[in-house]
């Protein structure tokens, strides 16, 4: 049974329908996207939580700290909201006392809502968060985040937008309506949140009884862009939330450890590349594009063939930083001995993994996931060409938390959850990526 913690009643405010059932069954690719309403720097009285450092600069301005000492309060604020978690600016003892009470006059360091914690009994942790309203006609937007805990690392999978303009047809993500960006400091302060909930700061201890990673390593040590959204779709504001990440300074994560997670948005790969330097993972999940048309549509606009050649240009791409290519297995649909031994040879010259993803059903689907043995058969083949082609163990099954089951509605995905744990229904993740595989 997964422990569940009602922080708050979950708010039950309709998002606006974004796309109908009329126009997914006429195969529109994309649903239409209010994005970007979040505002940047923080307003009066908003939270500096998640701002990048040139945010951090504006709203010491907006203050009235002067331009000299702009820099120096920059770096001492960076250091206590990101190396020590500071949750209060009281505690930010070598600045004065006078810049301290102005900063609380004005700002917080205020986290988003966490709506509810779910702990599995494999020590997953799903969080329902709320960011903070946006404006009169935003309710505050809804996400979900993950963290996976294992021996030698602790893997967080954030969400990069709320819902998903595409529609790929095995994923729940995709048949959500309210659809926005979230702000780099949206997509950070999950991050904050999850180290908040694990006691992963320098004076905190993590809960009783969690789960953390006992080499001694990092609490989180890894990141996937894995939750909802399509993280090169918003992808200015998740390089920005990746730089305050792995800042030195702060949070310091390696961007080795960080995986970027593409449907395949071909024109923005190597700009990920080249400014975010980051491991890349493509959902490519079938190996002919009429069939990829359907699984991943957007698959239409960019083919399997320009997926590839924007693969084998990927900066920085080698044998020691390969691109993990995600499959989900679909019984009868793209789970051949066929399909296997096209995978690899379109793969042929990429340095690449391969995740095989056992399909996560969610109510509605149309999908069933392959059968264990057509699972292992798919891998054997895939074995012998010479890739590990790991099959994820199952994480987080009793609380909803695998990839793309991740659907905002809170008080629908705990009835969900129960009935499908109740009727033995798993799921895997595939979250386990980055450097140290
Ligand atoms: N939008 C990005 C990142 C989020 S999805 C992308 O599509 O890559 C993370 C991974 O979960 C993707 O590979 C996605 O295809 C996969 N996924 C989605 N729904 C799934 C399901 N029901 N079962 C298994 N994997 C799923
Ligand atoms: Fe969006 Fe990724 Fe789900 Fe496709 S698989 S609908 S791109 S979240």
């Amino acid at each position: 049974m997964a422990t569940v913690l009602d922080i708050a009643k979950r708010n039950p405010n309709a998002a606006p329908v974004a796309v109908s059932d009329a126009a997914r069954a006429a195969g529109f690719i994309e649903k239409k996207a209010e994005l970007n309403v979040a505002a940047g720097a923080a307003p009066g009285g908003a939270s500096l939580i998640g701002l990048t450092r040139d945010q951090l600069k504006d709203s010491l301005s907006a203050i009235g700290v002067p331009e000299r000492e702009l820099k120096m309060r920059v770096a001492q604020l960076w250091h206590w909201i990101y190396f020590r978690g500071a949750k209060n600016f009281a505690e930010m003892t070598n600045m004065g006392k006078e810049l301290r009470a102005k900063l609380a006059a004005a700002y917080t360091l205020a986290r988003p809502q966490v709506v509810s914690e779910q702990v599995s009994k494999d020590g997953t942790r799903k969080w329902l968060i709320r960011m903070p309203s946006t404006g009169p006609l935003d309710k505050g937007a809804e996400i979900e985040c993950v963290y996976i805990p294992e021996v030698d690392r602790g893997t967080l999978c954030v969400s990069s937008q709320v819902g998903c303009t595409l529609t790929c047809s095995f994923c729940h993500t995709g048949t959500q309506r309210l659809v926005r960006n979230l702000t780099s400091a949206e997509i950070v302060a999950q991050l904050i949140v999850a180290r908040d909930s694990i006691g992963d700061w320098p004076d905190a201890t993590p809960p009783e009884g969690a789960f953390v990673p006992n080499d001694g390593g990092r609490f989180v040590s890894n990141i996937v862009f894995m939750g909802m959204g399509e993280p090169l779709y918003n992808i200015g504001d998740v390089i920005a939330a990746i730089d305050v990440m792995s800042d030195g300074e702060g949070l310091t994560l390696s961007r080795r450890r960080i995986t970027v997670s593409t449907s395949g948005v071909v024109p923005q790969m190597e700009r990920l590349g080249a400014q975010a330097n980051t491991m890349l993972a493509i959902s490519l999940h079938a190996v002919r594009d009429e069939l990829r048309d359907e699984l991943v549509p957007i698959n239409r606009k960019y083919d399997i063939k320009q997926l590839l050649d924007a693969c084998r240009a990927y900066p920085g791409l080698s044998n020691a930083r390969r691109i993990t290519f995600e499959y989900v297995m679909l019984k009868g649909v793209n789970d051949s001995d066929a399909d296997a031994r096209e995978l690899v040879r379109l793969l042929k010259g990429i340095p690449a993994k391969i995740n095989l993803i056992p399909f996560n059903p969610w109510p509605g689907s149309k999908y069933e996931c392959s059968d264990w043995e057509r699972i292992e058969r798919f891998s054997e083949i895939v074995y012998r060409a010479g890739y590990a082609s790991p099959v994820r163990t199952p994480r987080g099954r009793d609380i909803l938390a695998a990839c793309g089951q991740l659907k905002s509605e809170t008080e629908k995905l705990r009835a969900r959850a129960r009935m499908m744990a109740e009727q033995g229904i798993g799921a895997e993740g595939v979250y386990a990526l980055g450097d140290g595989e």
